[in-house]
């Protein structure tokens, strides 16, 4: 791979100095520059979408369709968001009433937190690097990118184009590949986006903590995929199928292994050999909606795990290193100590795990790693419900894969090994703002409320401070103290219905007689 449009070490503290000189001129508190810089991000790829495409080809065989799916559709939508509701973001607000403190005119107000890292993988380069630009500068941060070195196409091509249409002092591409990276993270930045594996992550967390720089991290894992048997089979083996090949199973969100009851397993695997013959009538190796792997390590990994797996081939399973090729692979009967079930395959290889029922598929989802997604496809509200509530991850979707990574106002982000914080629309924006508070004090404050507090402190000043503490909610009562109230209550209840009888009915009051009372 040719290196030569790597930025040299040298250079890198003085791109990191005129980020943060350019960030305290203070240009980007003007909420009209930022909605200018924002709007020109969009153009940027507007104006560039054939170069975009075709570097992405060069880079991972994309067809054409997924890249303005994965990548130039998100990044429009995110732009789009960003300029429209930048005023709304920014604008400061009232904090919560309080009786004691209004006159302060307590608020909050998002603020930049300053010059922004972003570190981005290879599978989707356009979209990881410019939609995070977007919620940055609505933040009013300037940002350094560092694309993956193993999209040296698409890298270059950013590197070309972002000071073309934004602003050179603000925002800066950094090209490289571990060398350069690590000089990167040895200086001091306000905040860093890694999304990548979680082996790179572990390394930029280390780095951020000697700075004590406030990190998101959007990391992978296996993506689950349970199936009720009484669903929808044929869209069931559709969506799974395309979630799983499109771009060549590189996707964070891509579903990777699926649990099905052993009974279903046969007709779950018919349902996606009809699928997979629908989607390419003349093998996937020619077809142009089939994308290719990065890189002939990565080809090589994905190739080493099919030919160790002790699953059957439903189809596919083959490969070319030289081409980064392989093909779409179904495995059945795939074991859970199988190495296809160890690391994240991130390809296209989809294993099926037959279970007995769905508590054996609960179980194994919460044995593992907490992932970014758990699938579920089931018409029955019940058995989702069953599934999501009994299971954690950064998404739970319903009858669907991979695709709420494009649905605006949810945020993508994982727990555990998948990663943490949020990614996309506001929750973009808040990760990289920090909340101002501010309040303005008046004189007159001291003469009717909270002059108690200069010393010498007098004994009214302690009543008046208990005055202003806030009231405690109700006590709670104890487990036992409930279960003896509820006695008391039944044995009250007994007591008002045996008087009302006796006073109240003719039986009763015959029976009094009788008594002598
Ligand atoms: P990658 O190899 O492109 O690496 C990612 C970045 O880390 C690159 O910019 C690279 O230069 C840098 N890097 C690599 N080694 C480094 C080191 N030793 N020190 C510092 N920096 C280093 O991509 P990848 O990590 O293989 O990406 C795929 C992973 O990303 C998968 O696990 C996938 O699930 C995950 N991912 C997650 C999300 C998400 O939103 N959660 C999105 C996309 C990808």
């Amino acid at each position: 791979m040719s290196t030569s449009f790597y930025t040299p070490i040298e250079d890198i503290p003085q791109i990191h100095k005129r980020a943060h000189d350019a960030y305290r001129s203070g240009k980007l508190k003007s909420i009209a520059y930022r909605k200018e810089q924002i709007a020109q991000l969009g153009y940027l790829l507007k104006d560039n979408e054939q170069r975009f495409c075709d570097a992405l080809k060069l880079d991972l065989g994309r067809p054409v369709q997924d890249t303005i799916f994965f990548d130039f559709a998100a990044v429009y939508v995110e732009v789009k968001m960003a300029y429209d509701n930048i005023e709304k973001w920014t604008r400061s607000q009232r904090a919560e009433f309080s009786f004691n403190f209004f006159a302060m005119g307590p608020r909050l107000r998002s603020e930049p937190k300053g010059v922004i890292l972003g570190i981005a993988p290879f599978n989707v380069p356009v979209f990881m690097l410019l939609s995070p630009l977007a919620g940055a500068i609505a933040g009013g941060n300037a940002m350094v990118l560092k694309p993956s070195e193993q999209t040296p196409a698409t890298a270059q091509l950013l590197a070309e184009l972002i000071p073309k249409y934004l602003d050179r002092d603000l925002f800066h591409v950094i090209n490289g590949g571990v060398p350069e990276t690590t000089k990167v993270l040895e200086l001091k930045w306000d905040h860093i986006l890694y999304t990548g594996n979680g082996r790179v992550g572990r390394i930029v967390a280390r780095a951020a903590a000697e700075h004590l720089t406030p990190l998101t991290l959007e990391l992978g894992g296996k993506n689950p995929v349970v199936v009720d048997p009484k669903c929808d089979v044929q869209m069931a083996a559709r969506r799974i199928l395309w979630g799983r090949v499109s771009n060549a199973g590189q996707i964070c969100l891509s579903p990777e292994y699926v649990l099905v009851p052993e009974h279903f397993q046969d007709k779950f695997v018919e349902a996606l050999q009809e699928v997979y013959k629908s989607f390419y009538p003349d093998g996937p190796r020619n077809s142009d909606s089939y994308c290719r792997i990065v890189s002939e390590a990565h080809t090589k990994r994905i190739k080493n795990l099919i030919d160790q797996t002790k699953g059957t081939i439903v189809f596919g399973g083959d490969a070319d290193i030289a081409e980064r090729y392989i093909a779409p692979t179904v495995m059945r009967d795939v074991r859970l100590d199988d190495p296809l079930m160890g690391e994240e395959v991130f390809g296209p290889v989809l294993s099926i795990v037959p279970v007995k029922d769905v508590d054996e598929a609960i179980n194994i989802i919460n044995e593992r790693d907490h992932p970014l997604a758990v699938y579920v496809f089931s018409q029955d509200k019940a058995f989702l419900n069953k599934v999501f509530d009994n299971t954690e991850s950064g998404s739970a979707i319903a009858n669907e894969t991979v695709i709420s990574c494009g649905v605006p106002g949810i945020p993508m982000g994982g727990l555990g090994e998948s990663g943490y914080g949020y990614y996309t629309g506001k929750h973009m924006f808040d990760e990289f703002t920090h909340i101002r508070v501010s309040l303005n004090n008046p004189g007159w404050v001291d003469k009717i409320a909270f002059g108690f507090r200069f010393p010498p402190y007098k004994p009214e000043g302690e009543k008046q401070l208990r005055a202003l503490s806030s009231s405690l909610p109700p006590r709670p009562t104890s487990k036992q103290q409930a279960v003896n109230g509820k006695r008391w209550g039944l044995w009250l209840a007994v007591l008002l219905a045996g008087a009302s009888w006796t006073v109240l009915t003719e039986p009763g009051r015959a029976l009094v007689k009788q008594l002598k009372f």
